[in-house]
């Protein structure tokens, strides 16, 4: 069975070891060792400072929106993965949408200033499938009218604009570490935060707000990384030069495959920006040839993954009357292929003739 990715092991052995380390030790977690090498070496991988590992990218996000005390409306796209508004939600914030740039699939920056209330405290936009946000002109509007700005970076580790990590745009950028991410700690995430004294508000706020022995001195939650998660981290980032020199063959692969293909488009990529190559997005003429091509793919044990549908406007618990229209379009029709480090050449071949042919629509079925 191929699915739309798979989750990179490292060696075995090199896992054990880390095992025995946190064996002997007897420290399993509360900012070990092992989460504090990964710290460091993530920082220097990456090109950051102020990396604050955390147990999950969506806990990430609720604390950036908590260190930079959010209120009210928060600008955001409807076309990612429900994460970034669930968690809007569940920090009593309301989402509000600002549809997508059809070529791009990250928000619309022209759409932004028309959005924006006395109600509004911050934007949330997401590097869609690891493809850079135009995030000179989203910080200019920001600056315009005193908004915070949060990245979802969930799909951009590695990234970088004009050189430096993506991550070092906005206020804060947080990361997604789950297996299915192309960097990963089986769980995990990260923040990364450019003033220093938030930074050390977030510290306090992921451990209970306990700074030391007998002291509670802020309102805290729980979501450390531990050891075996770091440890994990660890072993892939070793490996990651790897990972992405296979990912990226995959990947252009399957472009020059249906490059100037009239019945599949393919995501515009940001011209300033390096990729990681983590999703291969496809959009087909309509939702019905899309339901085809991914019945003619499960027939053979292929499974690639709607990303993202349904669009985020229409999620039961977000306010009405929020029409996205290129992102319900977009949404309807996009499907991610399999892509990972050992998708092998044979498997890779199959997929694009099924997709090039149940892609030209009524003919075929
Ligand atoms: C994966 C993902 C998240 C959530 O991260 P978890 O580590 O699974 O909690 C948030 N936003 C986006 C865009 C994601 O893809």
């Amino acid at each position: 069975m191929i699915n739309v990715t798979k989750t990179y092991l490292p060696n075995v052995e090199k896992y054990k070891s880390y095992v025995d380390k946190i064996f002997s030790s007897g420290w399993l977690t509360n900012n070990g060792h092992m989460v504090q090498e990964l710290e460091r070496r993530l920082s220097e991988y990456l090109g950051v400072k102020n990396l604050l590992l955390v147990s999950n990218g969506t806990l990430a996000l609720q604390i950036a929106y908590k260190i930079l005390d959010l209120r009210g409306d928060v600008l955001t796209t409807p076309f990612t993965f429900v994460a970034t508004t669930s968690s809007l939600v569940w920090e009593g914030l309301t989402p509000v949408f600002v549809d997508i740039d059809p070529n791009t699939f990250n928000m619309d920056p022209e759409k932004i200033a028309g959005k924006i209330t006395k109600n509004t405290s911050a934007i949330v936009p997401v590097h869609v499938f690891g493809n850079a946000c135009e995030v000179e002109r989203i910080q200019e509007t920001a600056n315009e009218y005193n908004l915070k700005v949060i990245y979802d970076a969930a799909h951009a580790f590695g990234v970088k604009y004009k050189d430096q990590s993506i991550a070092n745009y906005g206020d804060i950028a947080t990361f997604s570490f789950h297996s299915t991410k192309v960097f990963h700690t089986i769980e995990g995430g990260a923040l990364v935060i450019k003033d220093d004294d938030l930074f050390k508000r977030a510290k306090l706020k992921i451990n209970f707000g306990i700074p030391g022995p007998d002291m509670v001195t802020d309102l805290g939650i729980n979501c450390k990384m531990n050891e075996f998660q770091a440890a994990m981290g660890l072993c892939v980032l070793e490996d990651m030069d790897l990972i992405l020199s296979h990912r990226k063959k995959i990947y252009k692969k399957y472009c020059g495959a249906f490059q100037g293909n009239s019945h599949i488009k393919l995501q515009k990529i940001n011209s300033e920006a390096s990729q990681n190559y983590s999703y291969f997005p496809v959009v087909l003429d309509s939702e019905s040839v899309l339901l085809n091509v991914r019945y003619a793919l499960n027939k053979e044990d292929i499974f690639p993954r709607r990303y993202f549908y349904p669009s985020l406007e229409e999620l039961p618990y977000v306010q009405e009357n929020q029409p996205a229209h290129v992102s319900n379009d977009i949404s309807k029709r996009i499907l991610c292929l399999p892509i990972y480090e050992n998708l092998e050449e044979d498997m890779q071949d199959k997929i694009i003739e099924i997709v090039r042919e149940a892609s030209r629509g009524t003919e075929q079925i």
